[in-house]
């Protein structure tokens, strides 16, 4: 073996070694419903657990959630804080089938702007709802290139869980005063995610090669808010590395635009999907409440 050969296995080797990293991203700004803690307390519990890491993270708000000065107060902590805000539309009408027009989701766009864009932290950044970016080829051309008009990044996610599913399990417990033991339930959560974790990260080093910077989609709600700090503990003890949603985003493949119909899902997920070599390991949606319910229910959550 030559030189040059054995330079590109011996960095072949390392790229397969590289301990993975993982930045966090936040969406729906619905601060109005997270039960038992108040909404300042809520902010502060994602803050904190940045704070004593200095990490940044960036949130994606449809403008809707806001809901008038209390939601921009609360941003405005977000922003000064140091974190990023993103738009995530006015009022999270999906993309896909039955959703939006081009038109109408581009406007979409610009009136969740209009709430947010004087915010400290504010990016053109933007996370399609549900990370849907269109069911036709027309419509996801069209909406690339009003974001690219408008200065947009995309706000992709690599790591995609259904987070969301179990906070409604755990929210549903709650509103029903029924039984919580929130050791197992944070066992099982926990538990999740490194799952989807472990899959998008071995899946990244499949189709890329690499372990690329992760950005994890986790949402503003009330299992987040008691356990970010359990989250990001279980992600260093594991070795991984945690960096800023701006640091994570400075890596080149985050400018791909992967060319699939549907659009979307996360974009490790897309990147495999255009390559067409792994079409055994993509389901389709990536994540869905659907593919968790039994697990959560046999778990007796
Ligand atoms: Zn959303």
């Amino acid at each position: 073996m030559n030189r040059r050969a054995f330079l590109s296995l011996l960095s072949a080797a390392a790229q397969a070694q590289s301990p993975a990293r993982v930045a966090f991203s936040f969406d729906d700004f619905a601060w109005s419903d997270i039960p038992r803690l108040t909404p300042d307390e809520a902010m502060d519990a994602y803050l904190r657990p940045l704070a004593k890491r200095d990490l940044k993270a960036t949130l994606f708000v449809c403008g809707r959630h806001v809901k008038g000065e209390r939601g921009m107060e609360l941003l405005k902590r977000w922003g000064d804080a140091g974190h990023l805000i993103g738009n995530h539309t006015f009022s999270h009408r999906s993309y896909h089938a039955g959703g939006s027009t081009p038109d109408a989701f581009a406007e979409d766009i610009e009136r969740g702007q209009a709430v947010i864009e004087n915010l400290p932290g504010f990016r053109k950044i933007f996370r399609f709802p549900q990370l849907k970016e269109g069911d036709t080829k027309i419509k996801r051309d069209a909406c690339r290139a009003f974001l690219r008009k408008r200065g947009y990044r995309t706000g992709h996610v690599t790591i995609d869980a259904s987070d969301w599913f179990y906070d409604q399990h755990l929210r549903a417990r709650l509103a029903a005063d029924g039984p919580i033991d929130l050791a197992r339930y944070r066992e099982a959560y926990l538990n999740h995610l490194w799952d989807r974790a472990i899959y998008y990260d071995v899946l990244s080093r499949k189709v890329l090669g690499r372990s690329i910077p992760h950005v994890l989609l986790l949402h503003y709600n009330y299992s987040n808010a008691l356990l970010l700090d359990s989250i990001a503990e279980m992600f260093a003890e594991r070795g991984w590395g945690l960096i800023g949603t701006e640091e994570a985003f400075t890596d080149p493949v985050y400018s791909r635009q992967p060319d699939i119909v549907p659009a979307g899902e996360s974009l490790v997920w897309a990147l495999g999907k255009e390559s067409g070599r792994f079409a055994s390991e993509l389901r389709y949606p990536g994540e869905d409440g659907e593919y968790e319910k039994d697990k959560v229910e046999a778990l007796g959550l």
